[in-house]
């Protein structure tokens, strides 16, 4: 005998809310049944366990089957099942209690997004079927199946039906527009995409008399403890789950089950180029239910350059992004999750130094763009980053860092240690060997992120270092003495080089072969550096051409006539210029002129 039974007058305006407000991600609701029918089947586990329900003979699963024709799509599994009153409990009335509490907050949220829409719930399927029918029998002894249809709007009927198996069918009678959903490819990629860890095997129409393989995994790897788990299995996971063919450097499988849960495996991959920050994707799981990629609310923003799959049933997911931003709860998970990577780098440094050395240019930008985003994150590993020397050694960061400072000292002003760096090895190249000449050195700083690292540590430690390019500082380095002036020989440059916007000084530099160096503070460098990032524009730096008065040829200019001192002088200008920037054509022009023109003289002679 059937029954009918109005659902609730305001569903009239729900439906049509959810239609609109999910329309992009209307798959969604495909999930939300296949994880309902996987709960049915974990509480009727949990139940016979305790004795309370027979056993299952066969094999616990959720079978899903497309029919084109009936244009039906079809979820059933072997679970809990319900009695008639359960119906009209939990479908009728907290189901749809549930979708109108998740409609309410989903508009007050203001668009602010329910993550990955988690916990709409059985009503999401009206999305695209204009009506449902479920076929239920409970496992409970003596009960009888049960039959309830309803196109979402207002009414439903329930009644017997001679359902003769335990558990659940859900058939949605897919609408008209949305008949996408009943193609088996569209649904299979689906199961892969929502479904591919759930923990029970699901099977996508399987034929009679064939044995059916599941579309899923129900024991990912990353659910294992990690001492079951094998190195190739890691890589096997990778490479199925990011379809990554290229082996990870390494690996981190979180485990934890107080204070809050937490499982997951986060890899280091090898990045492809090094210019630019590589975005990785960072799985999100809830009991193995996928929810999202890179949540930023949830997993900070460094790990995302990572790949990974975090599952964490304890973040609560059915509220909006800007409240879980400032969740007690997922501010913990965050901080727990950087602090086990950490962790392993302070490990792998700890323990195979050489592993460490040879993966750090693929993790050097991790490290570094995640300590200027989090300070903690910059405490526990400041001691592991690492930096080439000259040689193409390797030295620490804190080894370029002064003698620590009290609190006295720092008041005093006292001084920082200057650390000389490279950021181009090849157009550094002339300052490199004046350096290496002069028996110091200086770490290359030649990523993307370094000049932005280089800042940061420097205001995190501004008593104690502070950087300065190989180019940029003489005084420090390559000046031989004091005393080096000639004002004659800073007279002829100036008026050789009038019509160039450049500053003359003399000095003698340690360096007797070289002639002259250009030299722009660090400080000018680094400003027009920063105009040029956030495009406010050139500034034109301020050019320094430093003589050098221990050189042969420069102190013979005196002796020699205006013509003559002019093309050398603008060679020595031009020489300089070259170990600094390109030259520009028209400086290239002259450069080449006076070049063939000393040639010549040079062979006459
Ligand atoms: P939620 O799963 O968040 O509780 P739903 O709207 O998806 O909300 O489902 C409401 C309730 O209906 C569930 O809590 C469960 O009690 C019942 N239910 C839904 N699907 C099934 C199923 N396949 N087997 C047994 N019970 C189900």
């Amino acid at each position: 005998m059937e029954k009918q039974g109005n659902i609730r007058i305001a569903s009239e305006n729900m439906m049509p809310i959810i239609k609109k407000w999910l329309y992009s991600e209307k798959d969604i609701f495909l999930r939300e049944i296949v994880a309902n029918a996987s709960d049915a089947i974990t509480k009727l586990k949990k139940l016979s366990d305790l004795g309370e329900a027979a056993k299952e003979d066969g094999e616990y699963k959720i079978v899903i089957t497309t029919d084109e024709k009936a244009k039906t799509l079809t979820v059933e599994d072997n679970g809990i099942g319900m009695t008639a009153e359960e119906v009209e409990t939990y479908i009728t009335q907290i189901a749809f209690s549930g979708a109108a509490d998740f409609v309410d907050k989903y508009e007050k949220a203001d668009g602010d997004g329910i993550i990955g829409h988690f916990g709409l719930g059985f009503y999401s399927a009206y999305m695209v079927s204009e009506n449902i029918e479920i076929f239920t029998k409970s496992y409970r002894e003596g009960s009888v199946g049960v039959h309830w249809a309803s196109d979402g709007n207002s009414t439903y009927t329930i009644g017997d039906c001679d359902k003769q198996t335990r558990g659940t069918k859900i058939v949605m009678h897919i609408a008209k527009e949305e008949k996408e959903f009943l193609r088996e490819n569209t649904v299979r990629e689906l199961i892969r995409k929502y479904c591919s860890f759930m923990p029970y095997n699901v099977y996508l129409n399987p034929k009679d008399g064939e044995e059916a393989k599941p579309l899923n995994t129900p024991v990912p790897l990353y659910v294992k403890q990690p001492k079951e788990c094998t190195e190739e299995e890691y890589k096997t996971f990778y490479r199925e789950t990011f379809s990554d063919f290229n082996e990870p450097l390494f690996w981190i499988h979180l485990n934890m089950e107080y204070p809050f849960r937490l499982k997951g495996i986060l890899y280091f991959p090898k990045v492809r180029k090094q210019v630019e920050l590589e975005r990785g994707q960072v799985k999100l799981y809830c009991n193995q239910v996928y929810i999202a990629d890179n949540i930023k609310e949830v997993i900070p923003e460094f790990l995302m350059l990572l790949n990974g799959v975090i599952d964490c049933p304890d973040i609560p997911l059915n509220v909006s992004r800007s409240f879980l931003q400032n969740d007690a709860q997922v501010k913990k998970i965050a901080k727990h999750i950087t602090k086990k990577v950490a962790d392993k780098l302070n490990e792998l440094y700890r323990n195979d130094k050489e592993k460490y050395e040879n993966c750090w240019n693929d993790i050097a930008t991790f490290v570094k763009f995640g300590c200027i985003k989090d300070d903690d994150f910059y405490n526990k590993v400041k001691d592991i980053i690492i930096f080439k020397n000259l040689s193409g050694e390797y030295r620490p960061l804190v080894s370029c860092f002064g003698e620590e400072v009290t609190e006295e000292e720092a008041k005093e002003n006292k001084e920082p240690q200057t650390a000389y760096y490279v950021s181009d090895e090849n157009k550094q190249a002339q300052y490199i060997k004046m350096f290496k000449d002069a028996g110091l050195d200086a770490v290359v700083c030649d990523t993307y992120i370094d000049p932005h690292f280089i800042s940061y540590v420097e205001y995190k430690n501004p008593a104690r270092v502070r950087f300065t390019r190989i180019d940029a500082d003489i005084d420090g380095a390559l000046k031989a003495a004091d005393g080096g002036e000639n004002k004659a020989i800073e007279e002829i440059f100036t008026r050789s080089l009038e019509e160039k916007k450049v500053k003359i000084k003399t000095e003698k530099l340690k360096n007797a072969s070289v002639s002259a160096i250009v030299n722009v503070s660090e400080f000018t460098r680094r400003m027009s550096e920063m105009n040029s990032f956030y495009r406010i524009g050139d500034m034109p730096s301020e050019i320094t051409l430093i003589v050098n008065t221990a050189n042969e040829g420069v102190c013979a200019l005196p002796d020699k006539d205006e013509a003559k001192q002019k093309v050398a002088v603008e060679q020595i200008y031009y020489l300089a210029l070259l170990a600094y920037r390109q030259l520009t054509p028209e400086e290239l022009n002259v450069f080449t002129k006076n070049n063939n023109l000393l040639i010549e003289n040079y062979l006459k002679n």
